[in-house]
């Protein structure tokens, strides 16, 4: 019995943590031969279609809000009006009641009077017969009648009125009270776009970067074997480089790579893609910190600025640099570069975004001050920094604060 409900306790735990395990999430592939940067240019071409069809439908989405926004608005202005025309009935309600009670105090003091005068015996000779007379007061009495119905009538009108009132107050209130839940809908809509648009470069772009790294490493291919080899391994397509050297020859960190809150959006936990090294003037050189190929350029990025991307290997590993926030670019795509090479200088202040600004181009949205964002991801260049990639570069001190006073300053001085 015991060994019974054992068994089943084990079938159940082994069901449970097969049906509970969660999703594997796939982590970034680092590419490792020509046929696997052709492989992740498709993905992302697919990729890119299906965000496409999401951006449309996060805009028809927003269309929809709008809409609803308007006949909300439109709703507001009718309970306005209604609660406008309710409040007018009422007054004439009130009016009417007044007239009618004056009208039927009149009549009922005319029949008091007639009734504490023995006014019939005076009627009596008036009228033609006592049914006349009787009729008479009869007739009164009706007419009093009538009019103590229509008071009631009139005071179950005002109550009624009343309460239309309150019931329309509370559909204004409650209409406005939709308008900003949509307008938050709107804004949460417009974030989902930006979302697809703003961190790193768009789809499109990556798929152009994509591509053309892809080209490099095939001309490296036709250079070295004379022909398009899928299966050559990428790094030995590369020169290697023996040791890392920091970009720049002073600077503190002033962010961490890794999970922070935005500095510039407040979003918790976004992903920081590199270190930042601040406390540099602009303009100040950079260096590459390890030589290889310039795999990709962007410019006036609305999110990044000036960036820079180059394909190295260090110690036999391959990786992406990337240089975020540059004032000036002077190195091109495609180039082969050494430690010693400037690859541009420090931007991310006020004078990128003045030079942004002359060139009729958009200011990084993304920089407080001069600074310069250095990355590192293992593998090569495909468009895109899958946070899963990116490392800290080894011997680098990623700590706030953590000074250095050169190029060669290593950390723990290796
Ligand atoms: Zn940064």
């Amino acid at each position: 019995m015991i060994k019974k409900s054992f068994s089943f306790i084990m079938i159940f735990l082994v069901l449970f943590s097969y049906f509970v395990r969660p999703m594997p999430v796939e982590a970034a592939k680092n590419p490792e031969t020509l046929q696997d940067l052709l492989d992740i240019l498709n993905e992302k071409k697919r990729e890119k279609a299906e965000n496409d069809a999401k951006k449309d439908q996060a805009k028809k989405e927003i269309e929809a809000k709008k809409a609803a926004i308007a006949q909300a608005e439109a709703d507001i202005n009718q309970a306005e009006k209604d609660i406008e025309e309710a409040n007018q009935k009422i007054e004439e309600s009130d009016n009417k009641i007044k007239e009618l009670n004056v009208a039927t105090e009149k009549a009922l003091k005319a029949m008091q009077q007639m009734k504490s005068k023995n006014a019939y015996l005076e009627y009596l000779s008036n009228s033609a017969s006592i049914t006349e007379f009787i009729m008479r007061i009869r007739a009164m009495e009706q007419i009093t009648d009538a009019y103590q119905k229509n008071i009631d009538a009139l005071d179950q009108l005002i109550k009624e009125n009343e309460q239309l009132k309150i019931d329309l107050k509370k559909k204004q209130e409650e209409l406005e009270r939709k308008i900003p839940e949509y307008q938050n809908a709107i804004e949460n809509l417009y974030g989902d776009i930006d979302n697809y648009d703003k961190f790193a470069p768009d789809l499109e772009e990556q798929v152009r970067q994509a591509e053309n790294n892809f080209n490099l490493y095939k001309e490296a291919s036709l250079k070295l074997y004379g022909k398009v080899v899928y299966t050559a391994r990428l790094i030995d397509l590369m020169e290697n480089n023996s040791m890392w050297l920091k970009p720049l020859n002073s600077g503190t960190v002033t962010s961490p790579m890794g999970y922070r809150t935005h500095p510039v959006s407040g979003v918790k936990y976004s992903f920081h893609s590199g270190i930042d090294i601040g406390r540099v003037s602009e303009g100040t050189p950079i260096y590459a910190a390890a030589g290889g190929r310039v795999s990709g350029i962007l410019r006036y990025t609305s999110c990044g600025g000036n960036m820079v991307y180059v394909d190295v290997v260090v110690n036999g590993k391959q990786y992406t640099t990337y240089y975020y926030h540059l004032l000036s670019i002077n190195v091109s795509v495609g180039q082969t570069i050494n430690q010693n090479t400037i690859i541009g200088t420090v931007g991310g202040g006020p004078r990128a975004q003045a030079a942004a600004r002359a060139a009729g181009k958009k200011t990084d949205g993304c920089s407080t001050g001069a600074h310069l964002h250095f990355g590192v991801m293992t593998g090569a260049y495909t468009g895109s920094t899958p946070a899963s990639r990116v490392v800290v570069p080894p011997g680098f001190n990623n700590a706030k604060g953590y000074n250095w006073s050169n190029r060669y300053a290593y950390y723990g001085n290796r």
